[in-house]
């Protein structure tokens, strides 16, 4: 069986007891904010390290297919969210949900990315002796635990699967090249590549375009809208230029909270975001 499968039927063997209560809450969430199928969402999330509060009763919905941008001053707590909804932190309190029925405040970092959420840190980690076909293919194994065999026989699928992230990450031309041969841009295409091959429903990117050239800048946010509609995909990024280029909807943070949120130009004249960004 895949590891993978056998994690999502033993976490729900486990759950199911009190896994009425936990939808009824999480449905009751929903429908309170209006919408009709969010992926994700996180309610008066608040995370204290030592008495100061990195998230301040932070709530935040993410819809399925959509892209999100998520911006704000250093400290706003942009890295903390993400750590609370890939399970690195656990809130003080409030509520986060996965779906209509998984309480990510109870999950492991394990079973998390196990089940279909993804993230992408700022420092690419691909392995560099490795061919990128080989990268993806390691990739397309779900337990990290135990080091994966590259001897086994790909199956025709499982080819065609790596072939279409190939393109999917525009590095079919690379895919015989070793990892430390591609460009610093190059690598972090990979390691999106590497989480798309998990087939994750939720995509979380950690500063896309540090140090990348305009013109793989270009091409990034090419490939992050492409991939919103069949993943959501929530995008933390310091550059306002990139942000405006690709966003849809962008909720601000600011002392752990959402200060604003709505279409890019909106919240750039929204005066309680200029005084901010002024400010900082
Ligand atoms: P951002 O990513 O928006 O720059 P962070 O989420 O990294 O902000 O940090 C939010 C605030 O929480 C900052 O003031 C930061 O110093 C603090 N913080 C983050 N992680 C820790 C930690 N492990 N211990 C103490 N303070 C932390
Ligand atoms: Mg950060």
């Amino acid at each position: 069986m895949n590891p993978l499968q056998g994690l999502r039927n033993n976490f729900r063997r486990d759950r199911a007891g009190d896994s009425v209560a936990v939808e009824m809450r999480s449905v009751e969430a929903g429908t309170m904010h209006g919408h009709r199928k969010p992926i994700l969402y996180l309610e008066n999330i608040t995370v204290s390290f030592d008495g100061f509060k990195a998230l301040n009763n932070l709530s935040l919905y993410i819809d399925e297919g959509e892209l999100r941008c998520i911006i704000g001053p250093n400290g706003a707590g942009k890295t903390t969210m993400m750590d609370v909804i890939t399970g690195k932190t656990r809130p003080d309190s409030g509520t986060a949900f996965f779906g209509q029925s998984m309480d990510l405040t109870r999950m492991s970092e394990y079973e998390i990315a196990g089940c279909g959420i993804g993230r992408k840190f700022q420092k690419p980690t691909v392995f560099p002796q490795h061919t990128v076909f080989e990268n993806l293919e390691l990739a397309m194994h779900a337990d990290k635990r135990v080091w994966p065999s590259l001897t086994a026989r790909l199956s025709g699928e499982q080819r065609d699967r790596i072939d279409a992230v190939l393109h999917t990450v525009m590095l079919a031309d690379q895919r015989s090249l070793r990892a430390a041969q591609l460009s610093h841009g190059q690598k972090q295409w990979l390691e999106i590549g590497m989480l798309l091959m998990q087939k994750p429903r939720v995509l979380l990117v950690d500063e896309p375009i540090a140090g990348m050239t305009h013109q793989e800048t270009e091409r990034t946010a090419e490939l992050l809208t492409g991939l919103a509609g069949e993943h959501s995909v929530v995008v933390v990024e310091h550059d306002m230029e990139f942000v405006r280029s690709i966003a849809r909807k962008v909720t601000v943070l600011h002392e752990g909270s959402v200060l604003a949120e709505g279409k890019m130009d909106e919240v750039q004249r929204d005066p309680k975001v200029v005084e901010v960004y002024l400010g900082s």
